[in-house]
């Protein structure tokens, strides 16, 4: 398996867990080629994630737009909510083969943290998950959902108190409990092999959407987009395209409220190469390679690094990397929501938005098909706040005091 992704990837780790890391990849090349863990990890995908999702051709917003066709692979149909569970599932399977009984993850938003203890309550797994103190003040529905699942969440009080911290607690409970632990990652990040993996496991979302649109249009789309934070929801439905050169392959990264550093996450447009959490690829990152501080209205868009894989077709032109801002990540998630009947994640919406601003200006022969990472249920509290939505902010008062929360 090759470790790298041209310069980008590699594993960058203590000493201590290459055996681990070792371990993780000889496995791994046995579970890739045995027919039982295929059948396994598609009947899990099947009959708990909920695939294969559909491919919905937005007729009205195309329509509405006048120009090329735009069609939506929906992952918000998946089970929690997001693309995350299937690769989630990929890794707790392979937990399961290791004979590790214990889940360890990190979470910013919390989307990755829910999606691990969901399937670790399904293959009862225990599971921890580290969570800095701010982001846990910041999004206290999902952790009530983690805990509901029966993982302990630990928060975790160093530096500034976010992601970046709690990748750090994670690493250092995964060295002292290696034995019993399993590290699940949450995109295509981290040292070899978690890259690899994480995008073989999602790869079942472009080959689905190839196969879809094939039956429908009876031809490939010109263009796939998909939104960019680590990049798996992006490699995931671009590995069933990437073998043609044909179709343009266009990833959407978070442009925030403006350029300046700490205003938004884009990468390509602010960062530069280093190495940080165990891989080499390009980060938001200050001249001591200290991580800058990132933005995104989107809370999975809001990470100072790229997927190596993804900067390495990037850096071959096989991918093209564009931005979308707040403001036009949430007017495509009102576009969506009135024209489709359907809420995207505001991760999602960044997709949505490069799709709604090139298909007016492309012929009506062609096709885009546009990646929904998320639903758009977990964001009710920003974009109801976005949307300055008055009568949302007075009912949590209300039920505040309405409720019984306390003993
Ligand atoms: C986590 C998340 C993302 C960003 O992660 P990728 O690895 O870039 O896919 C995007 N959309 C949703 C809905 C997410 O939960």
């Amino acid at each position: 398996m090759k470790r790298h992704f041209g310069i980008f990837g590699g594993r960058y780790v203590p000493e201590l867990l290459i055996p681990a890391l070792e371990e993780l990849e000889n496995e791994y090349k046995l579970a890739k080629n045995d027919p039982r863990f295929k059948r396994e990890f598609k009947y899990h995908l099947n009959s708990f994630a909920g695939r294969p999702t559909p491919l919905t051709l937005a007729d009205n917003l195309t329509k509405k737009l006048g120009g090329a066709k735009i069609y939506l692979k929906n992952e918000g149909l998946n089970h929690t909510g997001a693309h995350k569970i299937t690769h989630c599932i990929g890794h707790a399977l392979m937990a399961k083969r290791m004979g590790k009984g214990r889940i360890i993850a990190e979470t910013g938003a919390g989307q990755h943290g829910l999606a691990s203890a969901a399937v670790a309550a399904r293959f009862g797994l225990s599971c921890t998950v580290y969570m800095g103190e701010t982001d846990i003040i910041r999004q206290r529905p999902n952790v009530f959902w983690m805990k509901s699942l029966g993982a302990e969440v630990v928060p975790v009080r160093n530096g500034n108190k976010t992601l970046k911290d709690a990748v750090n607690a994670a690493i250092r409970d995964w060295i002292e409990n290696v034995d019993n632990s399993y590290y699940l990652l949450g995109s295509v990040v981290g040292p070899h092999p978690y890259p690899t993996m994480t995008r073989d496991f999602q790869s079942v979302v472009g080959k689905e959407a190839r196969k879809q649109i094939l039956k429908e249009e009876k031809k490939l789309p010109d263009i796939v987009t998909a939104c960019i934070g680590g990049g798996s929801n992006a490699m995931g439905i671009f590995s069933g395209f990437i073998n043609k050169d044909t179709v343009e392959l266009v990833g959407v990264e978070a442009g925030g409220t403006d350029s300046t550093i700490g205003k938004h996450s884009s990468r390509i447009t602010g960062g530069s190469i280093g190495v940080v959490e165990g891989y080499k690829s390009i980060f938001l990152q200050d001249k001591d390679g200290q991580l800058q501080k990132t933005h995104s209205i989107a809370a999975g868009l809001d990470y100072a690094g790229l997927g190596p894989e993804i900067a390495y077709l990037h850096s071959k032109n096989r991918i093209r990397i564009k931005k979308a801002s707040d403001a036009e990540a949430l007017n495509a998630f009102k576009m969506l929501s009135r024209y489709e009947g359907i809420f995207p994640a505001l991760e999602s919406a960044h997709a949505i938005a490069y799709a709604i601003k090139k298909a007016p200006r492309i012929g009506k022969d062609k096709i885009i098909i546009a990646n929904i990472s998320g639903r758009g249920d977990k964001d009710l509290f920003i974009i109801a706040s976005a949307f300055k939505d008055k009568n949302f902010g007075s009912f949590l008062k209300d039920e505040s005091e309405r409720r019984e929360y306390h003993e």
